[in-house]
C-alpha cells in the first residue's frame, strides 16, 4: 500500500501477489510496478534492436521484450541479452524450439502460452529449459487469439473465457511444478480488458502484467491505456505494465511512466505542473513547457516544477513544488524555491535559469542534502 497519512485520498492498496524475478527485476509482491516496452526492429538485426533496447532503457524501461519468430532472432538474442542494460523477454508464440533457444540465449523471461506449444512432452521441455536457465514465463492471454473450444463455449471473447484460458495455461505450469510466472489477459476493448483483469485478480495470486493491447496511435492509445490501466492500477491491480502504441517504444515508456506518476505509484524525473495558458499569461506557457520538457529529459531524480502563466494559480501551485515560475508583468516573472517566493527573473532568461535550478536541486536531492517538496514523490 502506498501509505500517505497526510493525504489519505492518495492511498492505493495494492493487491497482494507472489513475487517472481524477471532477470534482476522483481515483479509482484509489493515490488515497484515495472514499465515494459517492446522493440519493433527485426530482432536478427542486433545493432538496430540493441539501439532500441538502450533508448527504451534510457527512457526508464525496466524490462524490454523482443519478438523471436525464427532461428535468426534467437541466435541474435544471445548478443542482445549480453549487451542489454535491462532484462530481455523473448516473445514466442507456438514454436517450442524457439522458446528453448531463447532460454539458452539468456532471455530473462519467455512470453509463451504453454497450451499452445503442443504435446505434454514439449511443454515439459520448455519448462525444463526455463528452469535450467533461470527464466520466468509470462502467460499472455489475448482476446483476439482465444482457443477455439473457449470461443465455442462462450460464443465470443469475454472475461470468463479469457480467465479460463489463463487458468488452463497456469495449470500446465503448476502441473510441472513451475511457479515463476506472471500473467496478462489483454484486450483492445477497455471494458473487456478491465473486467477480465478484475476477474483474474480474484482467481490467482500470480503477478499481473497489465496491458490494453493494440491501443492505437500515440494520443488515442495513450488515452485508452490511461483509462483502462489507470482504473485497474487505482484499484490496486497490476505489477508490471506495457503501453502498446503504434509509436516508438520510447513513447510507450514515457506514457507508462506518466500513468504511474499520475497515480503516485512510481516517480521518475521532473513532474511539470503547468497551466493551459490564456490571455492572462505573462509569458508563452506552451512553448516554455515544451522547451523545458526537452531540456530536462535527462533528469531522473523525482522532483516537481510548476510553470504557471500568471498569479491566479502560480503562487498556490508553487507552494507544493520544488521549483516554480509564475508569470508577472513587464517581461519577467517570479521564481519560487522549495515552495517559497525567491526572486524575479526575466522571461528571456528564464528557461536557462530554470534548467540550472532544476539541475542543482536534483543534485542536492541525490546527495540527500535536500528533500523533494512533495513528500509523495
Ligand atoms: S494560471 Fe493564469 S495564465 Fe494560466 S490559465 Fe490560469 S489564468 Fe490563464
Amino acid at each position: 500500500m502506498s501509505h500517505n497519512p497526510v493525504r489519505p485520498w492518495r492511498n492505493i492498496e495494492r493487491r497482494k501477489s507472489r513475487q517472481i524475478m524477471v532477470g534482476s527485476v522483481p515483479v509482484g509482491g509489493g515490488a515497484p510496478i515495472s514499465v515494459q516496452t517492446m522493440t519493433n526492429t527485426d530482432t536478427s538485426d542486433v545493432k538496430a534492436t540493441l539501439a532500441q533496447v538502450i533508448a527504451a532503457a534510457d527512457a526508464g524501461a525496466d524490462i524490454v521484450r523482443v519478438s523471436t519468430p525464427d532461428q535468426a532472432s534467437t541466435r541474435a538474442l544471445r548478443e542482445i541479452c549480453r549487451e542489454s542494460p535491462v532484462p530481455i523477454v523473448a516473445d514466442i508464440h507456438f514454436h517450442y524450439r524457439r522458446a528453448i533457444e531463447a532460454a539458452e540465449a539468456g532471455a530473462a523471461c519467455l512470453r509463451i502460452n504453454p497450451g499452445n506449444i503442443g504435446s505434454a512432452e514439449r511443454v515439459r521441455e520448455v519448462i525444463k529449459a526455463a528452469r535450467d536457465h533461470g527464466c520466468s514465463i509470462r502467460i499472455g492471454v489475448n482476446a483476439g487469439s482465444l482457443e477455439k473450444h473457449l470461443l465455442d463455449k462462450y460464443g465470443e471473447p469475454c472475461p470468463d473465457a479469457m480467465v479460463e484460458s489463463g487458468l488452463d495455461h497456469i495449470k500446465l505450469l503448476q502441473d510441472n511444478d513451475f511457479h515463476e510466472f506472471k500473467i496478462s489477459v489483454k484486450a483492445s476493448d477497455v471494458f473487456l480488458a478491465a473486467a477480465a483483469y478484475q476477474q483474474l485478480a480474484e482467481a490467482t495470486d500470480a503477478p499481473i502484467h497489465l496491458g490494453i493491447t493494440e491501443a492505437g496511435s500515440f494520443v488515442a492509445g495513450a488515452v485508452k491505456s490511461a483509462i483502462g490501466m489507470g482504473a485497474l492500477l487505482w484499484s490496486g491491480i497490476g505489477d508490471t505494465i506495457r503501453v502498446s502504441l503504434s509509436a516508438d517504444p520510447v513513447e510507450e515508456v514515457r506514457v507508462g511512466y506518466e500513468i504511474l506518476k499520475s497515480l503516485g505509484l512510481r516517480t521518475r524525473g521532473v513532474q511539470i505542473i503547468s497551466c493551459p495558458s490564456c490571455a492572462r499569461q505573462g509569458f508563452d506557457v506552451i512553448k516554455t513547457v515544451e522547451a523545458l520538457e526537452e531540456r530536462l529529459s535527462h533528469i531522473k531524480t523525482p522532483m516537481s516544477l510548476s510553470i504557471i502563466g500568471c498569479v491566479v494559480n502560480g503562487p498556490g501551485e508553487a507552494l507544493l513544488t520544488d521549483i516554480g515560475f509564475t508569470g508577472g508583468g513587464a517581461g519577467s516573472g517570479m521564481v519560487y524555491l522549495a515552495g517559497k517566493q525567491s526572486h524575479k527573473m526575466s522571461n528571456a532568461q528564464m528557461i536557462d535559469h530554470i534548467v540550472e535550478l532544476v539541475e542543482q536541486r536534483a543534485a542536492a536531492i541525490e546527495k540527500g542534502a535536500q528533500k523533494p517538496v512533495d513528500a509523495d514523490l
